[in-house]
């Protein structure tokens, strides 16, 4: 197997000619097609309530209930589609903003969710005149399905409650996120209850139909995202590593070859989650980006060693081969509205950021902020692409409370070094800190939303 060891600045893409438009059509065909399901998923309550049918307290709890029941079941069905991984709601919507819609709607389900068995089990306990833990009783008791529906109901409640951020950091990744699949299991486990209790979808007809139609979709769409694709892309390319490269005592470059690398569909500053099929490492898939533009010859990550499994990718021999799932991201030079493009990095976020500049057209000023001269990686690589690009690189180094890194902070230090800032479009990828930072100077210096990327590494 041929090293590929060339330094990538050697070969440069040739720059986007002109922004590509952002995928707002495909943006609005998903929204719309979710407030039509919305709809559609309601109907059968709206048709089988008619007007003035309601006419005791207990009916009208009774039928809010059912229908944020039927919310709720909707909303579950979206949110797996929305982490299916499908390439065509990558492509449409963005890693990040999928990202951003999973949590916004996970909040909503959770309250859909509470808000059905409360309603639910106070419009019966009105019925049958009981008190609201006697009505709990004889549901779980006298109702097909309704354990297991409470059992789903309640995983779900802790899946929410895990997705706050503080709870969801002071877990181990692999736990937390083994703990959030379990929403599948959630899924199938309230599923029965719909079909055997659910007033609107227990006897066949319409919402019967309907009901049977989304999860239909919903398998097909996480079948095709998350096995028929990856499967597909794997066995077309063969990834295996090609060769892993020191690049400083807590970094390493990994080199990547593989069949038909010229017609992989990816780009500066995409990532792709890998699983690199050796012993302690095959069992995790970790998302790192491209450090390098791909050039159909070999691919690259650059990996900050931070814990167990950064540790033994360290050792990875050639050869080893990896099953890879992606590209993902919208954080490339494609999604650009100016012409000139302004890059602030650190840590591992100088991945992308590298990559990137090789993408984006001539003029662009890179910031790279470290604590130590030491922290800086791909030194010389960034500075040899600085000049065959025409960019200004700038290495920021010191304490964030030195004087220097201090001032650049400030809406007056940042207009000195890029006094043409409101007409550049601003990549963003680092710690939290240096990312709030900077935004926070960004909206003082007024550039426009739209021309601020933020790479998801918080997924
Ligand atoms: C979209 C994206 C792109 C990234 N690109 C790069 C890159 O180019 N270079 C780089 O050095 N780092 C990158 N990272 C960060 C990198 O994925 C983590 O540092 C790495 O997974 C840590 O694994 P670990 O077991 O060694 O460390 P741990 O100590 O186990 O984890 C450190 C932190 O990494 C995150 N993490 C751990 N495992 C996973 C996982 N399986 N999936 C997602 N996040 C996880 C968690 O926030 C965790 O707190 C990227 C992250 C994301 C989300």
């Amino acid at each position: 197997m041929t090293v590929p060891r060339e330094r990538a600045a050697s070969r440069l893409a040739a720059p986007a000619a002109r922004p590509v438009e952002h995928n707002n059509a495909g943006r609005f065909l998903i929204r719309t097609l979710f407030w039509g399901g919305l709809a559609l998923a309601v109907l059968p309550w709206w048709l089988g309530t008619k007007t003035g049918s309601i006419d005791t307290t207990a009916e009208l709890f009774q039928s809010a209930g059912r229908v944020t029941g039927l919310i709720a079941g909707y909303l579950l069905l979206v949110q797996v589609m929305l982490m299916s991984r499908l390439a065509v709601l990558e492509r449409w919507i963005g890693a990040r903003h999928l990202g951003l819609w999973h949590r916004e709607l996970g909040g909503a389900v959770l309250v859909m969710i509470l808000a059905h068995a409360a309603l639910i089990t106070v419009g019966y306990a009105y019925a049958d005149r009981v008190g609201f833990v006697g009505e709990l009783g004889t549901l779980l008791t006298e109702y097909e399905d309704m354990v297991t529906a409470f059992v789903a109901a309640g995983m779900m409640v802790c899946i929410g409650l895990l997705s706050i951020r503080a709870l969801r950091r002071a877990l181990p990744y692999e736990l937390w996120y083994f703990l959030h699949l379990s929403a599948y299991l959630a899924l199938l486990l309230g599923f029965a209850h719909q079909f055997s209790d659910g007033q609107e979808l227990f006897k066949p007809g319409f919402g019967r139909s309907a009901w049977i139609g989304f999860y239909v979709v919903a398998i097909a769409v996480v079948v095709v995202g998350r096995i028929v694709g990856p499967l597909a892309l794997n066995l077309r390319h063969r990834l295996r590593v090609a060769d892993v490269v020191t690049e400083g005592p807590d970094m390493v470059s990994v080199y990547i070859t593989g069949n038909r690398l010229d017609d992989l569909d990816a780009r500066a500053g995409q990532f792709f989650r890998w699983r690199f099929l050796a012993g302690g490492l095959w069992w995790q898939a970790h998302p790192f980006s491209l450090s390098a533009a791909p050039n159909g010859r070999w691919l690259r990550l650059t990996v900050k060693t931070v814990g167990d499994h950064t540790h033994r990718m360290r050792s990875m021999r050639p050869g080893t081969r990896i099953f890879v799932e992606g590209p993902w991201g919208d954080f490339t030079a494609s999604r650009r509205v100016r012409q000139r493009a302004l890059l602030i990095a650190a840590g591992s976020g100088i991945a992308p950021i590298r990559a990137l500049l090789e993408e984006l057209p001539p003029g662009a000023i890179v910031i790279y902020r470290a604590s130590k001269v030491h922290d800086l990686h791909l030194r010389h690589e960034l500075e040899q692409l600085s000049e065959l690009r025409h960019a200004q690189l700038w290495f920021v180094i010191g304490d964030r409370r030195d004087p220097g890194p201090r001032r650049l902070f400030t809406p007056g230090g940042m207009r000195e070094l890029v006094p043409d800032i409101a007409e550049r479009d601003v990549y963003l990828c680092g710690p939290d800190g240096l990312v709030e930072q900077s935004l926070q100077v960004l909206r003082r210096l007024r550039v426009p939303r739209r021309q601020v990327h933020l790479d998801p590494f918080e997924l």
